[in-house]
């Protein structure tokens, strides 16, 4: 099985010609209401890839924390792991533009509170055979997972977004950091993704820089760097393509399969991600990966 220690938030998206400026109000012409957080998004993504998948983290006591929890029992993710608190549960407020331009403000809510391991969250990463990370959760609560993985020789996979910084004990307790380009950077102060990757080998045994529609770049220590180009498709939104490449991988690693190969497959469903709008609502199911991964 594979765990996912990270945030569970409901994106609330209004639809707007033009962002409103401070003082402003404006009508809007849509609102959606999507489960996401990038803990969430990681964890539906490797549910839909065919894994079996559970979610610790953290819902508030409000009419958002049964819909997330809903969400991701709906893709089969086992969900006792996920605790309702009392208070808000974590929200994300988008406001779209006429251009795809955003404007987003996370409120953390219920994720602030996992600051720590439960038994029963330590008994599901001792179990699982890799615990997947994001940054959305505090820190205390991200490190705690990566101490109780290492503990138990459970691999981590990170995926250092929103990038703040890391303390060296996290990078020391990761086995494959997954960076965007921008966050491969701002870790790194490389702007040229191949030294940046060079330099995260130093902290980390393999690194994955994503590159948006370039595909990627895997790194390992003693190996020359691999590059995996994405197949060129009709990107309609990107949102949580990263979530969908993290969350493949880690089904294709699960199951034995050499890095080449799990990269090219997660690769295939991260493409199929971004033809469809939406976070969760644009992730591929296993078939369609298999059949994308093969043309
Ligand atoms: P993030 O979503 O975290 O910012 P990226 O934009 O680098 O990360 O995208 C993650 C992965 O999704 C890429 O490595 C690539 O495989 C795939 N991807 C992203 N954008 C496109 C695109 N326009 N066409 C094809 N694949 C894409």
């Amino acid at each position: 099985a594979i765990a996912v220690l990270g945030s569970a938030n409901m994106d609330l998206v209004a639809y707007v010609p033009v962002a409103p400026r401070r003082g402003e109000t404006m009508t809007g012409r849509d609102f959606r209401t999507v489960p996401g957080g990038k803990g969430t998004n990681q964890a539906i993504a490797a549910a839909l890839a065919g894994g079996r998948v559970t979610m610790i983290g953290a819902v508030g006591d409000d009419a958002f924390g049964p819909r997330l929890r809903d969400a991701l029992a709906g893709c089969s993710v086992d969900t006792a792991g996920l605790r309702t608190v009392p208070g808000p549960s974590g929200t994300a407020h988008i406001v779209v533009d006429d251009e795809g331009g955003n404007s987003i403000v996370v409120v953390p809510g219920a994720n602030a509170t996992v600051t720590a391991l439960t038994p029963g969250d330590e008994r599901r990463i001792a179990a699982a055979g890799a615990l997947l990370l994001q940054l959305e959760l505090p820190m205390a609560g991200v490190l705690a997972g990566a101490e109780a993985a290492g503990a138990h020789g459970v691999p981590t996979l990170l995926t250092p977004a929103p990038a703040v910084p890391l303390p060296d004990g996290l990078l020391a307790r990761t086995d494959v950091l997954l960076p965007n380009e921008h966050e491969a950077a701002a870790l790194t102060g490389h702007r040229d993704p191949h030294r940046a990757g060079r330099a995260l080998l130093d902290a980390v045994p393999e690194v994955v820089i994503t590159l948006g529609a370039a595909g990627s770049l895997y790194f390992a220590r003693g190996a020359e760097p691999v590059t995996v180009p994405a197949a060129p498709v009709r990107a309609v939104d990107t949102t949580a393509a990263g979530d969908t490449f993290a969350g493949a991988l880690a089904v294709a690693r699960g199951e034995g399969r050499p890095m080449a190969a799990a990269l090219a497959w997660a690769t295939a469903a991260a493409a199929l991600s971004v033809q469809h709008t939406g976070a969760t609502s644009s992730m591929p199911a296993r078939a369609e990966i298999d059949t994308a991964a093969r043309r």
